[in-house]
């Protein structure tokens, strides 16, 4: 299980002259984010300034971390780059592949049944190639990650965009696709656009009902699901430093779902603790003779406008409690405002579920804030009106929140424990309540709440709100509850109020666990052999792609033209969809069947060029492809927000979709379009969206000049033979064009590696 104490003290011995360099190049004082990037260079000491926003930069991350539902498809292209071992410790975490239903006892039985044979696979080729494992129910990804692997001025990726909880621990830690895992893990170079920077002074001490949460509900608020594109999210300032290590965790963790490359926070007293109390005595120690690199320059934060590119302030004094939603983690509204907004919006008052936990919010302190609104409720005799479930983020924190009578307050009000695992959070919930697709209302302490992601229900409305909150709502069954000002009738008939949460920070007898679920693997592996069975449906070896032959794309077909929110859920499902991860012919019947076309505004319903019938997304495309025509898709804005799964892209790859024309992109998912050898186009006058027609025709008519910042020329030929000619921007840079001309960049790695 063991981090490693060695690696972490060689990134901080070089620390002082790479930040010192970096000072020099730059120019002026820096940002904690400058000094982890420019002390994780690839090439060493930094020997330019990089243009923030513009300069591709190749790292050398120390970490990375894979869940299961990607690390098959990670993994399986790993197995092609002709490695013997990981070349930067990695680990697999199993936690997306567990449906929650009964409770965790019976529901991780039941996963071990259904998803042995990938559990099986991710565990043997963990073994074979020096990953270290973490079995089903030994916790989520990003919590385990926090409390055995993270450090400060690190950095780390993982396939998983939430890779950017540890940030809370003063990481750089950011969300990949597998694509870009294989790399590092095959020893390459990472390359990221130098990110832009925003910094957040936080001012002020949470107080009352207010949490971590609310931080970043309101963050979200005022960002938007696009505000933090591009950009790492640098918070600071006193307020900062009153917050719990975990607490900037879920603050780093939700920086996902305003679209941020990642947050983080400077090295304080609270990670000393965090890491102390996680037995982590030799890396606080290491922390603390760097302090000085390990946050910004007093400088910087003197005087942030002139060194970030935005800045936003923050009281937490004055800060309120938040629920954000429904449908998009941005909607943000005051509770005392909600009211009011779901009257407006005819949103379902009546809550049926609360649902605690998840990577988002089960620290210690957020059990323990919870649970003494539970604790409440029981003792003064308030039956919860909604259905409890908790998800603990690890074995670790269930064993020491089950020790310190935790979990039995919420079992007093029917709780159901689920297992240490995503579950609802990633529609992994076989919801009994509600098998018809009824409007209805839930709300949880999780970080997404797109329609459809808890119970692939599309009239269920989510609410993102702090445990506390959702406690406090789900014992009163009403989203529009205000525990500052409403009181609750009691089984004995009195109105009676709700007080103010009290946290424990870390548990006073220390974390136990008995067994966590982690498995070492083999210093030698060689001898551990992989079989993964052709007939299987869950796994699949993996063909490389075709490469580019170089020549002009002509005559091909619009598949779809999705109107508004395209995410990677609706490109590749999650949900009942993840059995599938491993196998890409057989995931490939669900692409793109969330998006809504535009033509008709229904989902999985387009006209077929070939036939003139309408059909799903994936029979249409595979007719394209048996005939072997070219085809491509058009979308709107922010084109692939949400997670970094590489599927999103394989999938249309493997379909023989060869073109995305959109009008922007989410960062992950342009960059795995990229390496999985497809075209990612943007439209340069973004109302030419208006212009693609249902049965159009596209030809690239400038492709054989494929070159960095050169735009595309597209011929768009109309069904009645009228034409117009659009063009289109790329972000691709010489080596991303030589992935296209390639076929992928995993061609490329083996071509080199040959
Ligand atoms: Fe799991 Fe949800 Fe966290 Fe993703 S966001 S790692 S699905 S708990």
């Amino acid at each position: 299980m063991a981090y490693d104490i060695d690696m972490i003290k060689k990134v901080y011995a070089q620390m002082a002259e790479r930040v010192e360099k970096a000072r020099k190049v730059v120019g002026k004082p820096l940002t904690l984010s400058e000094k982890i990037l420019y002390s994780h260079l690839w090439d060493g000491v930094a020997e330019q300034k990089y243009e923030r926003g513009k300069d591709y930069v190749n790292f050398s991350p120390d970490r990375i971390a894979c869940q299961d539902a990607t690390a098959q498809m990670a993994l399986l292209q790993f197995m092609q780059a002709g490695k013997k071992k990981v070349e930067v410790p990695t680990t697999v975490h199993c936690d997306h592949l567990i449906q929650a239903k009964q409770g965790a006892a019976k529901d991780l039985k039941s996963a071990n049944e259904t998803s042995h044979e990938v559990f099986d696979f991710l565990g043997s080729v963990s073994n074979k190639y020096g990953i270290g494992f973490w079995k089903p129910g030994a916790g989520i990804i990003h919590q385990v990650v926090l409390e055995n692997y993270a450090f400060p001025g690190g950095m780390m990726i993982g396939t998983d965009s939430h890779t950017v909880n540890a940030g809370g621990l003063g990481m750089v830690a950011i969300g990949v696709g597998g694509a870009d895992a294989v790399d590092v893990m095959a020893g390459m170079p990472w390359e990221l656009k130098f990110p832009r920077l925003i910094g957040v002074k936080l001012t002020g001490k949470l107080n009352g009902w207010t949490a971590s949460k609310d931080v970043i509900l309101k963050v979200a608020g005022i960002l938007t699901v696009k505000g933090g594109t591009g950009a790492i999210i640098e918070y600071f300032g006193e307020g900062a430093k009153n917050l719990s290590c975990t607490g900037k965790g879920t603050i780093c963790n939700m920086g996902a779902e305003v679209g941020a490359t990642t947050s983080t926070f400077g090295y304080d007293d609270s990670m000393e603790r965090f890491l102390r109390a996680t037995d982590r005595n030799d890396v606080a120690d290491a922390a603390n003779e760097v302090r000085e690199h390990l946050t910004g320059d007093d400088e910087v934060y003197a005087n942030p406008e002139q060194y970030f590119d935005e800045v936003i302030e923050i009281d937490l004094s004055e800060l309120r409690p938040h629920l954000n939603g429904p449908f998009t983690p941005d909607l943000a509204t005051p509770i005392s405002e909600m009211s009011k907004k779901a009257k407006e919006n005819d949103w379902p008052i009546d809550v049926d579920w609360g649902l605690i936990g998840s990577c988002t919010n089960s620290s210690y302190e957020d059990l323990t804030r919870a649970a003494s609104i539970a604790k409440q409720a029981v003792d003064k005799k308030i039956k919860a009106k909604s259905d409890f479930g908790i998800n603990p983020g690890s074995e670790q924190i269930r064993y020491t929140a089950e020790r310190d009578g935790l979990l039995k307050i919420f079992e007093d009000l029917d709780a159901t424990i689920f297992t240490n695992a995503c579950g609802p959070c990633i529609g992994q919930w076989d919801r009994s309540d509600r098998k018809g697709e009824e409007k209805n209302t839930i709300v949880h302490s999780f970080n997404r709440n797109f329609s459809k992601r808890a119970d692939g229900n599309p009239n269920t409305h989510a609410f993102v709100g702090s445990p506390e909150m959702v406690a406090a709502i789900a014992i009163s069954g009403r989203l529009d509850f205000d525990p500052t000002r409403d009181k609750l009738i009691n089984e004995d008939g009195e109105e009676v109020m709700l007080e103010e949460p009290q946290g424990i920070e870390l548990p006073s007898q220390g974390f136990e666990v008995k067994e966590n679920g982690y498995v070492e693997p083999l210093e030698d592996g060689s001898g551990v052999s992989v079989s993964v069975s052709e007939d299987s449906e869950r796994l699949q070896l993996l063909t490389p792609f075709e490469p580019w032959d170089g020549k002009n794309l002509l005559g091909a077909k619009l598949l779809i033209k999705a109107d508004g929110k395209c995410t990677t859920d609706h490109i590749s499902m999650a949900g009942p969809w993840l059995r599938y991860r491993g196998h890409l012919d057989n995931i490939s019947n669900n692409c793109l069947i969330g998006a809504v076309n535009a033509f008709n505004m229904k989902t999985n319903f387009v006209k077929s060029q070939l036939t003139g019938e309408y059909g799903g997304v994936p029979d249409t495309q595979r007719e394209y492809k048996e005939k072997g025509i070219p085809t491509v898709v058009v979308g709107d804005h922010n084109y692939g927000e949400g997670s970094s799964r590489e599927h999103a892209a394989m999938e249309p790859r493997h379909l023989g979709v060869k073109v995305v024309i959109v009008k922007s992109f989410a960062r992950i998912h342009e960059t795995n379009l990229k390496k999985q050898g497809m075209l990612g186009l943007t439209f340069a006058n973004e109302n030419d969206y208006d212009l693609i027609q249902e049965d159009d025709t596209f030809n690239f008519i400038d492709l054989e000049d494929f070159a960095e910042g050169k735009p595309i020329t597209v011929e768009v030929v109309h069904a009645d033979g009228t034409k117009d000619l659009i063009k289109t921007n790329h972000t691709y840079n010489e080596n991303q064009i030589e992935w296209y001309k390639e076929g992928s960049a995993l061609n490329l790695i083996k071509k080199l590696n040959a």
